[in-house]
């Protein structure tokens, strides 16, 4: 899968349709996409692929794109998820200012086309509760049955109907069902219920109705009333769109091309809002922005960036078959991204503290240090060397074995951008555990190097212990143990296998003074360590960061030419 690291330039299979529509001058070489979330939840990565599919088309193509809120069921709906979807695909980088639209405010119409249906013998009441219908419905091998009321007349049909709409019926008693083929070889087209009953209140449209359009009676026609053209979406509706197609002409109105491909499928997560929804009901993650979420805003929290993402959905394509992503291609996508914008600086997530027993007690010496490498424009900034220094715990070994280059007793290494430091003594506590470590350094080789040209083998990071900014540090490893976390034994859900160490808290690290400048949102490398995203939850006394990614890239080694 080599070829698949640089994004696809060429025309996939849903660009070769509408570049064939537009030549063939079909709609008048119109493109018109939407992306059309139930607000039932937030988002999710699988979502940033056809928001990012459906926003880029209309770009590429001159056209248009609308963020349409599917808001047909008032049970699962809230507010919340409409702001939090709002903010997501502002977020990833579409304009949609003057293009957000509510399937709610066409109830009014959809119940004049369904009147219309039923004027025309298409559509009748039905008394059938949902057991029986499905009952009636039939199988995959097995025809359906003609519900005992199918041959209502159209006078009976509409008068019910209209009794439905104010109310006069208790919910599930009655529905409104499409007049189609019970012996009909797709099920979907099996006299489908268009309308139930349902006496709750809905986010937008309050009190103001008690029968909800079904999905598959709404969808269609939400797409028909916005001049939709290309309605692009995921495999699992391929098998309903005999149903849109069919309803669209009855009515004899605007057709939209219904376009299906794969969704997407990841490693070591899981993509349904209904399972992400547990998740967060059972506070089994911290909200829906938990940076372990694949949700949008988890991976906003977490610091990846929109135009990782984009690199990303780029990078995967669209295609008609289902498969499964590797987690880490997304993160590949992250470090690239990170590696040329984020900044460099130092931290130590594990302290050990050492004292530099030639060092002046009051001396601070600034000394100077490059923000990124990868981009000369980032400049430098000065970070304080002090007698007393904090490094990481890992770094030192009181008996190092062969391979073991950092420091230890007697051993000389280099403090990035600082100096040269000899381990001299080694101070324990009562249980014979390292505490501390006395060192000595080499004036002379301030800024890193030694004049006489002598070696080091190892470069470290490290802290000033007394200019430095405490910090509380989060690291997120994968959230479910197993590739695939859906594959459980019996009796058992997803949540089995979720990973109990998916998340590591350290308190007391330290961090170099320039990080107090950092804001929440903005990511950076700690030298050695990895990204890291700056935390909402960070107060004037304390930084949080979340480990965006370390910095070993499994994918690019797995996957190098
Ligand atoms: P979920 O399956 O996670 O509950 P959904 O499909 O029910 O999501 P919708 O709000 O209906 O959520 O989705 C809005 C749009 O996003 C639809 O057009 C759907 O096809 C698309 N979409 C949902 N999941 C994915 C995915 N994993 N990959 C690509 N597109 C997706
Ligand atoms: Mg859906």
């Amino acid at each position: 899968m080599t070829e698949n690291i640089e994004p696809k330039r060429s025309l996939d299979f849903v660009r070769g349709i509408i570049t064939e529509d537009i030549e063939s001058g079909k709609w008048d070489s119109r493109v018109h996409t939407r992306f059309p979330p139930e607000p039932n939840g937030y988002l999710h990565i699988g979502h940033a692929k056809s928001i990012n599919l459906n926003f880029s088309l209309a770009q590429e193509f001159s056209g248009k794109c609308n963020l349409r809120f599917d808001d047909t069921n008032p049970v699962k709906e809230e507010d919340e998820y409409v702001n939090s979807i709002i903010e997501d695909v502002k977020w990833l980088g579409w304009d949609i200012d003057d293009s957000i639209f509510y399937a709610s405010d066409y109830f009014q119409q959809m119940y004049d086309y369904a009147i219309e249906l039923i004027k025309a013998g298409k559509a009748y009441v039905c008394d059938l509760g949902s057991e029986e219908t499905r009952k009636y419905r039939g199988s995959l091998t097995a025809p359906g049955q003609n519900s005992p009321y199918r041959n209502r007349t159209v006078d009976e049909n509409l008068e019910l109907f209209e009794k439905m709409k104010n109310g006069e019926f208790a919910d599930g008693s009655k529905t409104l069902k499409a007049k189609i083929d019970m012996a009909h070889p797709n099920i979907n087209m099996r006299d489908p219920v268009m309308y139930r009953i349902l006496h709750a209140s809905h986010h937008r449209s309050g009190d103001k109705w008690c029968i909800y359009p079904m999905y598959d009676w709404a969808h269609g026609l939400e797409d028909s009333l916005e001049g939709i053209t290309h309605s692009i979406c995921t495999l699992e509706f391929e098998n309903h769109r005999p149903l849109y197609d069919w309803f669209i002409d009855q009515l004899n109105i605007h057709h939209p091309q219904q376009i299906e491909f794969a969704r997407l499928n990841m490693t070591y997560t899981v993509m349904s809002k209904r399972k992400l929804l547990k998740l967060v009901q059972d506070k089994l993650v911290n909200g829906w922005d938990d940076p372990r979420m694949p949700t949008i805003s988890g991976m906003r929290r977490r610091g990846y960036s929109s135009e990782a993402i984009l690199d990303f959905c780029k990078t995967i394509g669209v295609a008609k078959t289902e498969s499964t992503i590797d987690f880490a291609l997304l993160e590949h996508c992250v470090r690239n991204d990170l590696n040329k914008k984020a900044n460099r600086v130092m931290g130590v997530i594990d302290p050990l503290k050492v004292v530099i027993e030639n060092y002046p007690e009051d001396q601070v010496d600034w000394l100077d240090a490059i923000n990124n490498p990868e981009d000369a424009e980032a400049g430098s900034r000065k970070v304080p060397f002090t007698r007393e220094l904090y490094i990481e715990r890992g770094d030192f070994m009181e008996e190092p074995p062969k391979k073991f280059f950092r420091l230890a007793p007697g051993r000389e290494v280099r403090l990035r951008y600082g100096y040269f430091v000899t381990c001299t003594d080694v101070v324990k506590n009562e249980k014979g555990e390292v505490i501390e470590l006395i060192c000595s350094y080499d004036p002379e080789t301030r800024g890193g190097n030694a004049p006489d040209g002598r070696r080091v083998k190892a470069t470290m990071h490290w802290v000033s212990a007394s200019e430095s900014v405490l910090a509380e540090i989060r690291l997120y490893n994968n959230l479910f143990n197993t590739e695939n976390p859906d594959k459980v034994e019996e009796g058992q859900d997803f949540t089995a296998n979720l990973n109990s160490d998916s998340l590591e808290v350290r308190i007391n690290c330290f961090l170099e003074p320039a990080c107090k400048e950092i804001e929440p949102g903005q990511t950076v490398q700690f030298e050695r360590l990895g990204y890291f995203c700056c935390d909402k939850d960070s107060t004037a006394e304390e930084l949080v960061f979340n480990r965006t990614a370390t910095l070993k890239d499994t994918w690019a080694k797995i996957n190098k030419k």
